[in-house]
């Protein structure tokens, strides 16, 4: 399936200059949301993983199906002040400012093995910020996985020593 096609590109959001890769073109088409995360799924054949995390929000949408299809558990990672546990946090920068996440402090035992998701691989910071959380808890991270990647942006650079798949490469 040609996935790229169910992606609506937005000029101009949410700021000028920035072509935004719209995915809920893709969501609300039944079969390419499917094909999409069981894509992800055979791509992550004969890995072992305990454990998907996915921050929130467009990492839930991706990241919950993929840990359903997978029969695994899924952990969020959410804008500070959202978890009603205890947590850890992490400032972190992103493609259009600044933030904060946090996970829950017992989500992941030390030595589990996660996968961390989300929709789209840009510069890379949100999806450090939660390999920051993770490897706080010490858990073992197994790869990273993204419906699409914005290659001009590097963000796989800045995850050396992650193994990384996207199924989309703008
Ligand atoms: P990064 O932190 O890698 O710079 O940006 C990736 C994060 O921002 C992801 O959580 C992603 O949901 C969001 N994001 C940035 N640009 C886009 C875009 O063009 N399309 C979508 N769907 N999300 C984006």
């Amino acid at each position: 399936m040609d996935f790229k096609e169910k992606i609506r590109v937005i000029e101009d959001f949410p700021e000028p200059g920035v072509r935004f890769k719209d995915i809920t073109t893709l969501l609300k088409d039944g079969k390419a949301f499917r094909t999409a995360i069981d894509e992800i799924a055979r791509q992550l054949e004969g890995k072992e993983i305990d454990l998907i995390v996915g921050p929130e929000a467009r990492g839930f949408v991706v990241g919950t199906p993929l840990a359903y299809a997978l029969g695994i558990g899924f952990i969020p990672v959410r804008k500070t002040g959202k978890l009603p546990g205890n947590v850890v946090e992490t400032n972190y920068s992103l493609e259009y400012g600044k933030d904060k996440l946090a996970i829950h402090t017992d989500a992941i035992e030390p030595g589990q093995k996660v996968l961390i998701v989300d929709d789209l691989l840009a510069t890379g910071g949100t999806i450090n910020a939660t390999l920051n959380l993770v490897r706080q808890l010490q858990a073992d991270v197994v790869g990273a996985a993204f419906v699409m990647e914005l290659t001009y942006l590097n963000g796989r650079e800045k995850m050396q020593g992650v193994d990384v798949i996207s199924l989309l490469k703008y």
